[in-house]
């Protein structure tokens, strides 16, 4: 057996000053470097919103978000303050135009990549805890994994949607780690 630490979407856009940047987004950094650096998991994986330009989540498509990582461009890129040295792979979502793929395993060889590496238990971190952090979740239960979120790598686009977040993942099983 195994562990992975996931690392959701630690990009230029999600954080402050980006196009859809996440309150405090940059302040999970070091602790997610400290955690990829710790030793405690055998895989670290980033994970990119990695939207085609006619992305159905963008509100000119109808969709409830700006645009945001658009594939290529300096906002989907992964923060300069992550450090990549731990993170062994980095997998890219959100590619279909027509899901919302909030989730790491949409559509992705994340799920396979796991089971590769026979990985049985997984911490979420990253941005943002209501979205994407969430469906990430949500998805490695239904994978048959043992799950955490650590709050303290992570924050929430805002506080209610966080808040009823946090309550849907501990009525899945996902153990949550409040931040300190
Ligand atoms: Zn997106």
């Amino acid at each position: 057996m195994a562990t992975a630490l996931l690392i959701i979407d630690v990009q230029n856009d999600f954080t402050p000053g980006g196009a859809l940047g996440v309150p405090e987004g940059d302040e999970v950094i070091d602790r997610i470097n400290e955690l990829a650096a710790s030793y405690a998991f055998d895989v670290v994986v980033a994970t990119r919103d990695w939207h085609p330009p006619d992305h159905g989540s963008f509100d000119e498509r109808g969709g409830p978000w700006p645009v945001h990582c658009v594939q290529g461009t300096h906002g989907a890129e992964l923060h300069a303050g992550l450090d990549r040295s731990h993170v062994d792979a980095v997998v890219d979502k959100g590619q279909d135009p027509q899901t919302e793929g909030y989730s790491g395993f949409e559509g992705t060889e994340l799920g396979q990549l796991l089971r590769e590496e026979h990985v049985t238990a997984v911490t979420v971190v990253g941005l943002a805890t209501d979205y994407c952090v969430k469906n990430t979740a949500l998805d490695a239960v239904k994978e048959g994994l043992l799950v955490t979120v650590d709050m303290a790598a992570a924050r929430g686009v805002a506080p209610d949607t966080t808040a009823a977040a946090i309550e849907e993942l501990q009525a899945a099983g996902v153990i949550v780690r409040e931040g300190e």
